[in-house]
């Protein structure tokens, strides 16, 4: 509906890597399944917008060691960052949710141009707003852009999705059985320890401009619900 949405309004970064189930490529029925607790979530009133990951299909950084020019795999990483978006929009949708795609680059006959002030107006309006392509530059990543696009439409909170992993540990927990989950840390402390479960680049914004960051396992059942209405799950990151 067009009621005005005017609880808080939080960024939620989803990892494209969860949108394959595991392959590359889309999985419907993970796609679904997420559409559905962010509708859960939207109709408490918060306001959403997402920025897509897009892992599912290309990385830049992957393709480059397979010998491709590192802009052009770039390049074709946010682009498959927006078959996740058109993807979500559908299942949104199909939920009765409003939504509206906003690209950085521009793509017109399938999504808006990214407006921020647009993007705002559509969050006022009680449509969830799901950004693609990335930040539209090579050699920045999803997680990066979550931020930044969360300090430019003045989102209450970041809130990072994780693939496989529940939170902030004090080491790799894939590879260090004494890595112990944090409940809550400061963003020097997650640069200064290297803790890269989230890019530092987003760490770093976040911390010069006092924007919490949540970061949670979307694996667990209702995690992504939980989180967008203000559970404390996973781990706090403040400055
Ligand atoms: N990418 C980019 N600039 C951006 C965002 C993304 O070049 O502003 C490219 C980059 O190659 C990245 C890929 O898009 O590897 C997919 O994004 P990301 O790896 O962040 O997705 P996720 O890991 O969240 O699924």
């Amino acid at each position: 509906g067009d009621e005005e949405h005017s609880g808080r309004r939080v960024l939620l970064k989803l990892s494209g890597e969860a949108f394959g189930g595991g392959a590359v490529g889309l999985d419907p029925d993970v796609v679904k399944g997420i559409a559905r607790q962010i509708a859960a979530a939207h109709r408490t009133g918060v306001q959403i917008a997402v920025v897509m990951g897009g892992g599912n299909f290309f990385r830049g950084a992957q393709l480059q060691q397979r010998g491709m020019e590192r802009a052009r795999a770039d390049y074709m990483g946010m682009l498959g960052t927006v078959m996740n978006c058109l993807a979500l929009q559908d299942f949104l949708e199909k939920e009765g949710v409003d939504t509206r795609v906003q690209t950085a680059i521009t793509m017109g006959q399938v999504a808006e141009p990214y407006i921020p002030r647009k993007a705002i107006r559509h969050l006022e309006k009680g449509r969830v707003v799901i950004f693609g392509a990335g930040a539209g530059m090579p050699y920045f990543s999803t997680d990066t852009v979550s931020a930044q696009r969360a300090l430019e439409i003045k989102c209450d909170q970041v809130l990072m999705s994780k693939h496989g992993v529940d939170g902030v540990y004090t080491a790799d927990p894939r590879t260090d059985d004494g890595a112990v989950k944090l409940d809550e840390l400061t963003f020097s402390e997650a640069l200064s320890g290297n803790l890269r479960v989230v890019d530092a680049a987003a760490f770093s914004l976040c911390m010069d401009n006092e924007l919490p960051m949540l970061v949670f396992g979307m694996d667990d059942e209702d995690a992504i619900t939980r989180a967008i209405t203000g559970e404390r799950i996973g781990t706090m990151v403040t400055a």
